[in-house]
């Protein structure tokens, strides 16, 4: 039986990130079920480098955004990946929207990010022609990239060290043995056995079902998982836009905030919305919530241009309350060399090659 160091499970832009890290030290196999890498969340989101603002204290999403951010903005530079630090404006419009605006801002210097400003109302138009708004943040870290190219680059660094990607190739289950795991695998319609000494499930919306094909691992460390589409409208035309513009966040995302592509192409969303089953569909009939929520920031929207685009689905684990990544290692479930990475939502992108480094740490 062949027999190699690690199986990452799962050719996101998170399995593609470790993968690529753990392949400058370790012999790594990167497996994805689909024909092309990247099909699922990571080409399905808002393409935007997160500053790390809003995530509580302590928890991994702000440790790993805010490190995530540095480390993707110099790996863009080294690996030539198409990026703008367009930077982001940050609205409120009520006295209760511009105390919120103050937690956050709060929240961001607890999170290390130290680059945020205060745009005085008279300044707002400056920062967001069109936009109406009595108070306003302004984040010049927050950045757009080119997801598709990141993820390329991160194959050309897996197959320039030691690793290997191979797509038409399914995750099938598991058993442990004293020194790592026999994997089984679906390649392209033939059954395939290997020996791994680590075995790494970024699986993201399938990481939970891959879990349960793990035959030692106890069910009672996979959490739940609920899906929460989010939908976008693109804006067919000319706009003011040169910055990111959200309102202040909701309780499932960051509200239905305004974004652009690196070629100038404007979106709205994603808003949010829990589903039963995995379903890319989108719903036209979500325009007039868009077209309300836009207003509330640009009144002169004109929505015989805003188009029903595509959706995403994230990986919730809950559906209340604010939850945070979880990253389960034999610390957690007693299963060694194994890690199960849940509910790697927003910002699973930016925060990526972080990631990446925690579970480097927790291999070695
Ligand atoms: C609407 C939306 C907007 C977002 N916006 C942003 C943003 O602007 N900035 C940001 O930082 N983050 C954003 N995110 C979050 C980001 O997109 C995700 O955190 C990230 O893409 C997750 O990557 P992943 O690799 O974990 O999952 P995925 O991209 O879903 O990849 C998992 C892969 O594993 C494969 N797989 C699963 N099981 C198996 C198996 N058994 N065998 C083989 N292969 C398998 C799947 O086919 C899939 O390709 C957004 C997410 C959503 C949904």
């Amino acid at each position: 039986m062949e027999k190699l160091d690690t199986v990452v499970v799962g050719a996101g832009v998170v399995g593609m990130a470790i993968a690529a890290k753990l392949s400058e030290n370790q012999d790594v196999l990167l497996i994805e079920q689909n024909a092309q890498f990247g099909e699922h969340s990571s080409s399905r989101n808002s393409e935007v480098i997160h500053a790390g603002l809003y995530y509580p204290t302590d928890t991994l999403k702000a440790q790993l955004c805010v490190r995530g951010k540095a480390l993707l903005y110099q790996h863009c530079d080294k690996y030539h990946v198409p990026y703008l630090k367009i930077g982001k404006i940050l609205t409120a419009k009520t006295a209760c929207e511009a105390e919120t605006l103050h937690q956050i801002e709060c929240q961001a210097q607890l999170n290390g990010v130290t680059d945020l400003k205060r745009v005085s109302p008279s300044h707002i138009q400056h920062y967001a022609p069109e936009i109406q708004a009595t108070e306003a943040l302004y984040s010049p870290s927050t950045g757009i990239i080119d997801s598709h190219q990141f993820m390329r680059s991160l194959l050309t660094k897996l197959e320039q060290s030691q690793g290997h990607y191979v797509a038409n190739t399914q995750f099938l289950g598991a058993q442990q043995t004293q020194d790592g795991y026999i994997v089984e695998l679906n390649c392209d319609g033939e059954p395939f056995q290997l020996h791994c000494r680590n075995l790494i499930n970024a699986g993201g919306l399938f990481a939970q079902r891959n879990a349960m094909l793990i035959e030692d691992l106890d069910d009672s460390f996979v959490p739940e998982l609920h899906y929460c589409r989010g939908q976008y409208f693109s804006y067919q035309g000319q706009h003011p836009f040169t910055h990111l513009v959200y309102p202040v966040p909701e309780q499932h995302g960051l509200g239905i905030h305004a974004t652009l592509d690196l070629a100038g192409q404007l979106r709205f969303g994603p808003d949010t919305h829990f589903i039963s089953s995995l379903n890319y569909q989108i719903d036209d009939r979500e325009k007039n919530k868009f077209v309300h929520a836009i207003k509330q920031y640009w009144p002169a929207l004109d929505e015989t241009k805003l188009q029903s685009a595509y959706a995403g689905i994230r990986a919730k684990t809950t559906r209340s309350g604010t939850q945070d990544f979880t990253i389960q290692t034999s610390d957690t479930h007693g299963c060694q060399g194994l890690i199960n990475l849940f509910g790697i939502e927003s910002p699973g992108l930016t925060a990526s090659l972080a990631i990446a480094e925690h579970v480097h740490s927790s291999t070695l």
